[in-house]
């Protein structure tokens, strides 16, 4: 029952546990970040090589930058780069709807997608802004509370009456009550990004090894020397691991215990819609969806319901549920030809929080991953402020000291009071 009042899928705030204070730090936590990553640490004579881990986004974009900062870098990747869940997803890059401590990282990482274009990559990039409807009056109280917070938070959020709705959607169903838009929030499309990035690294002569599976790594005392691979040894200076759901596996090469459960996400096709009818992202009645750069609707999401595991396959169960609530919310749709679907797996964590920072046991070992199906967007900030982090660790930059702190609540340190019995987490007796 509760289920059927509240289907604002997108909408991960807590309203019990987030309050104005966690909104005023979350600004505050912006500007420190801002700050911190505008400096400019390039060095042409930097020697450092990076192995990173994981062709996803996660890892090409750590790559993009930490090359910009003139390391040396490797990406291994398993299969093909982007062949997880970062070349089949939604490609919104959004800040609307986030957890508060959330915000300030997606509020950057939506500046930087923007100024990925003057690097010369093709993402798609569109700032439409991101629409949340709600169907009942018991959602737009929610949203009208989440918006204060966001607004406080620095992500500007207006709040759109029914009619305001009719206007930005002109064919969503008229007994809509209202949503809320935020306008900083935008969306790319995944696979021109990946391809093009590929295309920018290798320009930038950073290794990219398709087709090369990490199989352990070679450790002297705290710090790691090597990185096994089914095609040989690779040295290194530094490793990162951006291996999304599959973190679970590669940490406990490094004796490592880090959950991140696998789970499937699933996505469906229309055929093209030649003129424009959705500009913005739109959540809400338990789905997603956008009308792609090229014009096919694209609709989906997961949940709890969803399989947890590796699988990709579609089902009809979610064909049918999403198409349904798709077409509860935009019904003059329902002739439109589904041409494909697809699905691919998204990485839970057992607090909603990635694992992002230096891995405690090695010292020259870092983790990117666990982005809780927003790694797509999140994949910017994340790789420009890991790149700060080793550049400043490198070069003994105190300020690190405060921001490592700032940071502690993503850490994997915060492991060491966290343990799992049964996918349960609880505090040490
Ligand atoms: C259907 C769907 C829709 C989504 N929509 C959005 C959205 O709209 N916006 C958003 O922000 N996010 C979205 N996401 C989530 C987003 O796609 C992920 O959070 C993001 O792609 C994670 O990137 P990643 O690089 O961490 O992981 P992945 O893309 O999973 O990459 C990890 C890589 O590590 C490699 N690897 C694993 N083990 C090894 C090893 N031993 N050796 C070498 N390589 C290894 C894997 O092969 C894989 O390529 C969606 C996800 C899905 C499935």
């Amino acid at each position: 029952m509760a289920e059927e009042r509240d289907r604002l899928t997108l909408l991960s705030l807590d309203m019990k546990k987030e309050s104005q204070r966690e909104a005023i730090e979350a600004k505050k936590r912006y500007e420190i970040l801002k700050q911190y990553m505008d400096c400019n640490r390039y060095s042409h004579e930097r020697k450092h090589h990076i192995v990173i881990v994981g062709g996803g986004i996660v890892g090409l974009m750590c790559a993009f930058y930490m090359r910009r900062q003139g390391f040396q870098v490797t990406v291994i990747e398993k299969k093909s780069f982007g062949g997880g869940a970062s070349g089949r997803n939604g490609g919104g890059v959004l800040a609307m709807g986030r957890e508060l401590a959330e915000i300030p990282f997606a509020r950057l990482s939506i500046e930087l997608w923007e100024a990925l274009s003057s690097f010369g990559i093709d993402t798609k990039f569109e700032q439409n802004g991101h629409l949340m409807v709600a169907r009942n009056d018991y959602e737009l109280e929610k949203l009208k509370k989440a918006a204060q917070l966001y607004t406080l938070s620095g992500l500007k959020t207006n709040v759109l009456s029914q009619e305001e709705v009719q206007e930005v959607l002109p064919d969503i169903r008229a007994q809509m009550v209202g949503g809320i838009f935020s306008s900083i929030d935008s969306q790319s499309y995944p696979f021109t990004t990946v391809a093009s990035l590929l295309k920018v690294l290798n320009r930038d002569s950073v290794a990219l090894l398709s087709h090369t599976d990490v199989t352990g790594f070679e450790t002297i005392g705290s710090r790691i020397r090597k990185v096994k691979t089914d095609k040989g040894n690779i040295g290194c200076d530094t490793v990162v691991l951006c291996t999304g759901p599959w973190t679970s596996e590669v940490a406990k090469y490094l004796h490592m215990d880090i959950t991140i459960t696998p789970r499937r996400s699933q996505i469906m096709v229309t055929e093209i819609v030649k003129q424009r009818r959705i500009q913005p992202f739109v959540s809400g009645n338990g789905l997603y969806l956008k009308q792609s750069h090229a014009g096919n609707l694209l609709y989906g999401g997961g949940g709890a319901w969803e399989q947890t595991g590796f699988e990709t396959a579609n089902t009809t169960f979610a064909i049918q549920l999403l198409t349904e609530r798709f077409l509860e919310l935009f019904p003059s749709y329902h002739s439109k030809q589904l041409l494909r679907a697809f699905a691919g797996t998204v990485e839970i964590t057992l607090d909603h929080l990635p694992f992002f920072g230096r891995i405690g046991k090695y010292e020259n070992s870092y983790i990117s991953a666990g982005y809780n199906g927003h790694g797509y967007g999140m994949s910017a900030v994340m790789g420009k402020l890991l790149s700060c982090l080793i550049t400043d660790h490198e070069t003994g930059n105190v300020q690190v000291d405060d921001i490592e702190e700032l940071l502690s609540f993503i850490s994997p340190k915060r492991l060491q009071t966290m343990k799992v019995i049964g996918g349960v987490p609880y505090e040490p007796q």
